[in-house]
């Protein structure tokens, strides 16, 4: 997701922190000494090698959920999607009518993170809303042209029939959302060592920079998208705690 300048000083940081990255490099086997990994060269050959280990933390993703699990074993055209429910444009279930599926589960060529999570989010409301306004317009047209076919000719017939133009122009209207649309407002990543990067979308351009300045607005950006100052206060406070005393990684 980053630049490639970020990209360099983020690897350039773990270098120095004795950190070493190992990129397209599998692991095949874990015993209880080594690990056993396939890696693949420039020329695209492959080796096997053993790394002897210590402590060793696997990391490498979530799986799906027994309850999505579930869901796509009941769902044939869910047969092909392998890491969560496969969705259309407008973020229906691919081979329902009506599941809408947002975030981490749903599998709509976005990256699993918050920010799509988010906006996926404040896209299903509104179409929610559009649906029951819809159906809200719908039964009143329905309604009123009961009404008209009763109505003599004449004022009555043409205030009815004004009413329901109206409310068929309200409807065009209402019925006009576009498709889900991902809007990237930018990437920020804590790196260690009370440093960060950040890639963000700025007017036209890209505003990218890493270091510990960078870090000073990752927390600030940070505590701005905290929902309540109840929970900022909280966070500025555990902040404190583990600058004073270290994390706490008893409850981890
Ligand atoms: C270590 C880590 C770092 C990340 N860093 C970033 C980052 O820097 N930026 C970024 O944008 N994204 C980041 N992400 C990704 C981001 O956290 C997710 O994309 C986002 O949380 C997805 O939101 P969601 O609502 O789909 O799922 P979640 O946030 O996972 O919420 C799902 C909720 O459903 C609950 N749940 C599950 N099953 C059931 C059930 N059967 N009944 C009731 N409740 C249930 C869970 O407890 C959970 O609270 C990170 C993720 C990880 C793991």
């Amino acid at each position: 997701m980053f630049s490639k300048q970020l990209i360099d000083y983020t690897e350039k940081t773990f270098k120095e922190e004795t950190i070493t990255i190992r990129t397209k490099t599998m692991v095949k086997k874990v015993t209880d000494k080594y690990i056993e990994a396939e890696s693949t060269g420039p020329d695209g050959k492959k080796t096997l090698e053993k790394i002897p280990y210590g402590l060793l933390v696997w990391a490498t993703g979530n799986a799906l959920r027994p309850v999505v699990k579930d869901l796509m074993s009941q769902i044939p055209a869910q047969k092909e999607s392998r890491r969560g429910l496969a969705v259309n444009e407008y973020l229906v279930v691919k081979g329902t009518e009506n599941i809408w599926a947002v975030g981490d589960c749903a599998i709509a060529n976005y990256a699993p993170t918050a920010q799509v999570a988010s906006q996926e989010g404040a896209f299903l409301a509104r179409l929610f809303n559009q649906m029951a306004k819809t159906e809200e317009i719908e039964s009143a047209l329905s309604l009123l042209s009961d009404e008209q076919d009763k109505a003599k000719n004449g004022p009555d017939r043409d205030a009815v029939f004004g009413e329901i133009k109206e409310l068929q122009k309200r409807l065009r209207r209402v019925k006009q959302m576009g498709p889900f649309e991902y809007s990237h407002q930018g990437s920020l990543a804590y790196i260690g060592s009370e440093k960060a990067v950040a890639d963000i979308s700025w007017l036209t351009g890209n505003f990218a920079s890493g270091g510990q300045l960078t870090y000073l607005f990752w927390r600030s950006a940070y505590l701005s998208m905290c929902f309540s100052t109840r929970n900022r206060v909280l966070v500025i406070v555990d902040w404190i705690k583990a600058k004073m005393f270290g994390r706490d990684v008893s409850r981890e």
